[in-house]
């Protein structure tokens, strides 16, 4: 799809009518800000920015159905200093340099140490190609790297590097973690959960148990964009017998599980700290508005309830003091600059070569009317857990072309749904 394609698309999605809820059903926008200091209207919590498309490897499931040669229309050093400023003014907690493989840009090392010298913490997320070498992992350290993100898939070589389709990579990147735990510097492993890779994910976790510096596992519900397609999805059932796995191994592990484009994990984990309680989730309900505030209630909680994804930490890529999803919280700039509620989500909000990304963020309709959960359609727009989960509006708009409709991977029935039955 073009980005023209995008924005027309995105027009004719986000025309303005009534709320399914009623004129007195809560909005996001208004709320001002949130319990745990971060107004999502004003301040993302994550910036992603992709460096570059170019990248040696040719994954199964890749967003940006990354090619072995850079763009020409990639943004220039100097646009990325630029850029980086304006990502500052917005003080995101987390900002990661991603790609394609931001090790195909000599500029990186620069982009790290001036990210750094401006206040922000950034991370990067190198492919495992030989350019992930033992030096330039410790010369990302020189420069300021916070933290590496790398993807690991499975947890033996051939189902790894089958998903990746290169041979080697599973070693190359077991060596990676290893050289970034020499160097000190904190991991994040990301996994694509997809019918290929969902069979090995208790393995995979034993196998993280092993490296020191693993702080965070990012679970990676697969979004059909790029070339991951429909197919590659586990259907709703095996997403909530993953989520029951993955709180179990949360429990006995030291580093953190947070899940990437399956919000509704945050409504799973709930309901389990509800149960063990001898309660249900039905008495968190506010009779006002009928949703839950989940913010208020976890900020109370952490940090015994980790999997939580709410709590801040000190090593790890920061988790948000409340749910996270597409323009709420969270923003995505490609590498010709322009601006998406994320990476999964092919709506265009504007381009940094023309426009502030301050303003695309805060003004920009398109993020407003997503950060507004009275928009949302279907069970997702009567669901209890709208404000603390939402689900995925990337999978709702690759799987229905609604971006407002509701995320088709979810087993849950809402409660006034349940009522009409
Ligand atoms: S119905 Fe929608 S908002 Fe409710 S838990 Fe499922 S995905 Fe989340």
């Amino acid at each position: 799809m073009s980005n023209d394609d995008s924005q027309r698309s995105a027009v004719s999605t986000l025309d303005p009518r009534p709320s399914a809820l009623g004129p007195d059903s809560p909005r996001t926008a208004p709320h001002g800000m949130q319990p745990g200091g971060v107004d999502f209207n004003m301040n993302p919590f994550v910036v992603i920015w992709e460096m570059t498309r170019a990248c040696d490897l040719a994954c199964v499931h890749c967003r940006a159905a990354a090619q072995s040669r850079r763009s020409q229309f990639e943004l220039t050093t100097d646009q990325g200093y630029a850029l980086i400023d304006q990502i500052a003014l917005l003080k995101p907690r987390v900002f990661v340099i991603t790609g394609g493989d931001p090790l195909k840009r000599e500029d990186l090392y620069d982009m790290i140490a001036y990210a750094r010298k401006i206040g922000l913490e950034p991370s990067v997320t190198p492919s495992a190609t030989p350019l992930l070498t033992e030096e330039s992992i410790a010369s990302m350290k020189q420069h300021g790297v916070a933290r590496l993100a790398i993807s690991l898939d499975a947890s033996h070589a051939a189902a790894h590097d089958d998903f990746r389709r290169v041979q080697g990579s599973f070693d190359l990147t077991i060596r990676a973690i290893r050289a970034a735990e020499r160097e000190g510097i904190p991991v994040q492993i990301n996994t694509s959960i997809t019918r290929r890779t969902v069979g090995d994910i208790e393995r995979l976790a034993n196998l993280l148990t092993q490296f020191s510096n693993v702080v965070m596992w990012s679970v990676f519900f697969v979004v059909p964009t790029g070339r991951a397609k429909t197919g590659d999805m586990i259907d709703p059932q095996e997403v909530e017998d993953l989520f029951a796995l993955l709180y179990g191994i949360s429990k006995r592990v030291s580093f953190n599980i947070r899940t990437t484009e399956a919000m509704h994990y945050r409504r799973y984990v709930l309901q389990q700290i509800m149960q063990a309680q001898g309660k249900t989730t039905d008495e968190l309900i506010d009779p006002k508005t009928g949703v839950i505030d989940a913010s208020t209630l976890f900020m109370g909680m952490a940090p015994q309830h980790a999997p939580l994804g709410v709590q801040m930490q000190t090593g790890a890529i920061t988790r948000a003091p409340r749910g996270v999803n597409e323009a709420k919280g969270f923003v995505f700039i490609s590498h010709i600059g322009d601006v998406f509620p994320s990476g999964f989500l092919p709506l265009k909000a504007g381009n940094v070569k023309k426009e502030s990304l301050v303003d695309i963020y805060r003004s920009s309709t398109l993020f407003m009317e997503l950060r507004d959960s009275s928009r949302l359609k279907g069970k997702c727009g009567v669901c209890e857990f709208r404000e603390l989960c939402g689900g995925s509006r990337s999978r709702a708009w690759s799987v229905t072309g609604d971006v407002f409709e509701s995320d088709p991977t979810c087993t849950y029935e809402p409660r006034a749904l349940a009522a009409h039955a």
